[in-house]
């Protein structure tokens, strides 16, 4: 007898309708009750059908004695097994809608199946748990073949015959399939199950619940059946199905949701899509902020990789902690704080893989103490590198726990370092950005007074210059010398020159508006540019400027004054000819005994 334990199992590429429950929000990520696995056996096509091939013949042999109803099976199998084939691995649908249409097909048909037995309808001695159960699994060979078509496989051109016995399926099964889909003579004179189930399928599609939209039987098996009471038997499926669906704590519409998330959550053609997101992340100006690109790159990651939750997580060395920055959750399960200090036995493994640049799991074993698994909530993460042009930025954590959908997935370490590849990538671009910002700003600031330099602020002179002749606004400029400064530097020396420079600067930070400009012009020459005021407005400003550098001076114990040449834009101004005039008033401020201001005469 073949072992079905060791053998590949096709059927694990469908997620079982509780995999799709778990992890839901406001669901407990709780083990399934006993009761909860029965129903979804009955109602889960593939779940039903993986555990029949884990029980072996025994439940279906060869007598068909034997009927596979949900409870035997839970029975055989024990819950265990029934839950750890209910959460196994959910890889991806491209035809979501198909996928769910024979989802329904086969519950509606199941349903039908059971009236049809109990009703006597159509033949008399078939047991209605076996009818239902053949029902719900009679369409496997279509569920492969959809399966392997949403996933881009070829489905091999196997006949239903030699398709069932490799699968082993048990005869009755076989015969039923032969006579819905090849209507061969073998059905009639074989089984009162298989009629069973082939009306059944009918009365499925007459509920409005065919293989595929559209769709229609040829033969009609519910010929025997009046149209009264057919009718009565339709509605009566449509009700079933609901309340099966519900029974299970799912909606029709959540099982759609469900199969299109994974759809979207593990197709590996998302990759260049996220790449591509990313890229468009870096030319959107907000982008400049990491918070917003570390949460999309957590986020595209624990999709594009299936995971329940992810985390970005940073070393802060000098504490000996590690920070979470980013968290990315599908389960809906809180972090409490963001700082934590790992144990022993989890710093060393970050710290390894930061080292060695390679992903490896972080799971939970007794006698230690996990405190970074312990916070998070978690069993086991896989904890992988962020690496960019200066090294490691940081640590993806990638954790399945919550849908218990174990990450065995083959080259899962490869596709979460590629992942993580193109976040460092991305926040690496994001650093040198920042870098290059600041220091684009840098060559506009002059460091010692925080103003902006002489050729920073003349640019900006130029461009005000026609914006305020465009709009006709009045525009004040003032030149500003320090008056004997040689003298002060020779007498307090140059680092109390300095710190008078600086202390100049902040004055006229506090003293002119926001939209003003103002610059450091020379050594200690400075500049200012005031829009939308006229020279009479200036000239209260230029005052409130001269007495306070004098009062800073009393402050910091050196005597300081300043000088101070006012002027206003003309019609026919030019960059050069307002400094020329602001230089003249200057000079008259000077000439006529320093510590003052001067409008030009011109
Ligand atoms: P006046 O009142 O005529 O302007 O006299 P003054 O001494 O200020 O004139 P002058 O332009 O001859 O001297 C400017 C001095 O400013 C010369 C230089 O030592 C000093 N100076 C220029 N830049 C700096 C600087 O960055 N730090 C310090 N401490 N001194 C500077
Ligand atoms: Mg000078
Ligand atoms: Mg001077």
């Amino acid at each position: 007898m073949p072992d079905y334990r060791t053998e590949p199992d096709p059927l694990c590429e469908l997620p079982s309708l509780f995999a799709l429950t778990r992890g839901g929000p406001g669901k407990k990520a709780q083990g399934p009750a006993r009761d909860d696995l029965a129903s979804l056996l009955a109602i889960d096509p593939v779940l039903a059908l993986r555990a029949i091939r884990m029980a072996g013949a025994t439940i279906l042999g060869k007598d068909e004695l034997t009927v596979a109803t949900p409870r035997l099976l839970l029975q055989r199998l024990g819950t265990g097994v029934i839950s750890r084939m209910a959460t196994a691995p959910a890889p991806a649908f491209a035809n979501v809608d198909e996928v769910v249409a024979l989802w329904l097909h086969a519950i509606a048909s199941a349903a039908a199946a059971r009236k049809l037995a109990e009703l006597g309808c159509l033949a008399t001695g078939v047991d209605p748990d076996l009818a239902a159960f053949c029902a719900l699994v009679h369409d496997l060979p279509r569920w492969t073949t959809v399966l392997a078509k949403g996933r881009g496989i070829a489905s091999g051109n196997e006949g239903p015959l030699a398709w069932s016995r490799r699968w082993r399926l048990p005869e009755s099964l076989q015969v039923t399939w032969l006579a819905a889909h090849c209507g061969t003579p073998e059905a009639d004179n074989h089984s009162e199950l298989a009629r069973t189930v082939v009306g059944a399928e009918t009365l499925a599609i007459l509920a409005g619940f065919p293989h595929t939209p559209g769709q229609t039987l040829e033969t009609d098996w519910l010929a025997s059946i009046d149209a009264a009471s057919r009718q009565v038997l339709v509605s009566s499926v449509r009700l079933e199905v609901d309340r099966l669906i519900e029974d299970a704590g799912l909606e029709k519409n959540a099982i759609r949701e469900c199969i299109g998330a994974m759809a979207a959550s593990a197709r590996p053609e998302v990759l260049p899509e996220f790449a591509e997101g990313i890229v468009k992340l870096q030319e959107l100006g907000s982008s400049e902020r990491y918070r917003p690109v570390l949460t999309s790159l957590v986020a595209g990651a624990c999709r594009y990789l299936g995971a329940d939750r992810a985390f970005f997580v940073q070393w802060v060395g000098k504490r000996q902690q590690l920070l979470i920055r980013t968290k990315y959750d599908r389960s809906a399960v809180p972090i409490g704080v963001r700082l934590v200090r790992p144990s022993p036995a989890e710093a060393a493994l970050m710290g390894r893989v930061a080292g060695l640049e390679e992903p490896e799991f972080l799971v939970h074993e007794e006698n230690y103490g996990y405190r970074l698994l312990d916070h998070l909530g978690s069993e086991s993460v896989l904890v992988v590198p962020v690496l960019g042009g200066g090294g490691c930025h940081g640590l993806l954590l990638l954790d399945w726990s919550y849908s218990l959908r174990r990450s065995h997935a083959a080259n899962l370490s490869m596709r979460a370092l590629a992942i993580a590849g193109v976040c460092g990538q991305t926040m690496t671009a994001l650093h040198l950005k920042r870098l290059g910002r600041r220091s684009a700003l840098e060559a506009r600031i002059d460091a010692l007074t925080g103003l902006l330099n002489r050729r920073a602020a003349l640019d900006q002179l130029e461009r005000e210059i026609h914006r305020q002749r465009r709009k006709e606004q009045p525009m004040a400029l003032m030149m500003l010398d320090l008056d004997h400064f040689k003298s002060t530097n020779d007498r307090y020396g140059h680092l109390t020159g300095d710190r008078v420079l600086a202390s100049v600067g902040r004055v006229l930070k506090d003293t002119l508006r926001n939209s003003d400009v103002a610059g450091r012009y020379g050594g200690e020459e400075f500049l200012v540019v005031q829009f939308d005021t006229t020279i009479e407005e200036a000239t209260v400003v230029a005052a409130r400027i001269y007495k306070s550098v004098e009062e800073v001076g009393d402050e910091i114990g050196v005597p300081i004054t300043i000088s101070i040449g006012l002027t206003d834009l003309r019609s026919d101004d030019s960059v050069e000819s307002l400094l020329r005039r602001a230089d003249q008033a200057l000079y008259a401020s000077k000439h006529r005994g320093r510590n003052r201001f001067s409008i030009d005469s011109l």
